[in-house]
């Protein structure tokens, strides 16, 4: 299996990030995970390659290359079996000051996050009240002169300890003062190493695999009204806008994921040899697995579609969100298929499996859950009434 031969004109990025990942095998992520470590030498290792800064343009430092190639760079690291969760965030969320920034904030920021000098890797959107329902959120930021005075609490905020900035929404008009639900938002650049201790809390949360994820408080954070991305009261649209790619870049990952369960199952069911034959020789063996091929590749016909859209400027949300849920529903098919052919080895620490396994589980949930996927297809495609 090599879908990646032929015409793919990231064919280049895709073996470099291959070599990359070489370095850093199965023991290096085992380890971490019993510890519940965060992965800095890879991360950092990522970061010198110039991978983090790949959306960035080249007048900020950046390597200005389209939202395809970023996918394919998601995509081999988890083919290779490492995971990208540590740092895709750094991809995707600077967007949102690219988009929506002040000159000013895109001179200070980008150049530095380009580089890795400075890691925005926090984006912190979901709370422990509103979770889905996110213009019902309660975190509030208050004007006081040249500052906002921000207080409430974020939940899930992956990699919070090892970034220097997050992207923060928060309210800044009262929702019932406002004509619609998603006006009164606002979104923040945060210093966060400024505001540690100084108003800002970071709790981390144990979760079934190594995410690095917390909530965080915030008790009168002061943040300089300079750091307000865009108008004030528009921050939901800025958010939304960057949720696309978002979705792409995690089908991705679920392809990725998706492959190394595949190539580890075929492998394994020619090798293990029982009753006199290789256990792939059974239908009742090889049909999962080749299903769960048929699935990846289906998923990832519709997230290149998507993809292409995206780059081409065209509205790409029904790509986006379909891609999502079959790119995660496709990852989780193999996961089982993986699982199933390894039979008790599927679970030792040793062969990887039960590690990706807990890791692949996640993407039916995050950053949008299939329930809302469908609502999104049933509303927006299929032109149903709005269920919520
Ligand atoms: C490991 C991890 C990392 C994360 N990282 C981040 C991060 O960095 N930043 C961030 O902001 N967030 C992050 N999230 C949050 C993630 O985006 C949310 O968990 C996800 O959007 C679901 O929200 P929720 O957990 O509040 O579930 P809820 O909104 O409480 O939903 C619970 C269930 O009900 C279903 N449901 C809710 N409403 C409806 C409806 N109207 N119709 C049908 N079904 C419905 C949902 O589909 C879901 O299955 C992370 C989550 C996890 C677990």
């Amino acid at each position: 299996m090599d879908h990646t031969a032929g015409q793919d004109p990231h064919a280049e990025i895709r073996e470099e990030v291959r070599k990359l990942c070489s370095r850093f095998p199965g023991e290096y992520w085992r380890e971490l995970d019993r510890e519940r470590g965060y992965p800095t030498a890879f991360v950092n290792a990522l970061t010198e390659a110039g991978y983090l800064g790949a959306l960035i343009p080249e007048e900020f430092g950046g390597a200005g290359l389209p939202l395809s190639a970023a996918a394919a760079i998601l995509e081999e690291i988890h083919a290779a079996g490492s995971n990208a969760a540590a740092c895709h965030a750094q991809m995707y969320i600077m967007g949102t000051i690219l988009k929506h920034g002040s000159p000013e904030q895109k001179k200070q920021y980008l150049p530095k996050i380009a580089t890795g000098e400075l890691r925005l890797q926090a984006f912190g959107v979901t709370e422990p009240t509103s979770g889905t329902d996110t213009t019902a959120l309660r975190t509030v930021a208050r004007r006081e002169g040249d500052n906002y005075i921000i207080n409430g609490q974020k939940i899930w905020t992956s990699r919070a300890e090892h970034s220097d900035l997050m992207l923060l929404l928060a309210r800044t008009t009262p929702r019932d003062q406002v004509a619609k639900r998603t006006d009164g938002l606002s979104t923040f650049i945060v210093d966060m190493k400024a505001a540690l201790g100084n108003g800002l809390t970071i709790r981390p949360i144990r979760t079934m695999m190594n995410h690095n994820t917390t909530e965080v408080f915030f008790d009168n954070m002061v943040v300089p009204a300079a750091n307000l991305v865009g108008i004030e009261g528009k921050g939901f649209r800025y958010i939304l806008d960057g949720m696309n790619a978002e979705r792409m870049l995690i089908s991705a990952e679920c392809v990725g994921d998706a492959r190394w369960f595949i190539e580890k199952a075929v492998a394994y069911s020619k090798e293990r040899v029982l009753f006199g034959r290789p256990i792939g020789q059974n239908q009742g063996v090889q049909f999962p697995i080749a299903k769960a091929y048929a699935q990846m590749r289906a998923a990832e016909a519709l997230l290149n579609k998507g993809l292409a859209k995206f780059e081409r400027g065209e509205n790409c949300g029904e790509e986006a969100n379909m891609g999502k849920m079959m790119c995660a529903e496709a990852s989780w098919s193999a996961a089982e298929a993986c699982i199933q052919t390894h039979g008790g080895f599927g679970f030792a620490e040793e062969y990887d499996i039960e590690r990706k396994y807990r890791e692949a589980r996640l993407y039916q949930v995050a950053p949008i859950s299939t329930n809302l996927v469908l609502s999104y297809v049933g509303e927006h495609v299929l032109g149903m009434p709005r269920s919520y």
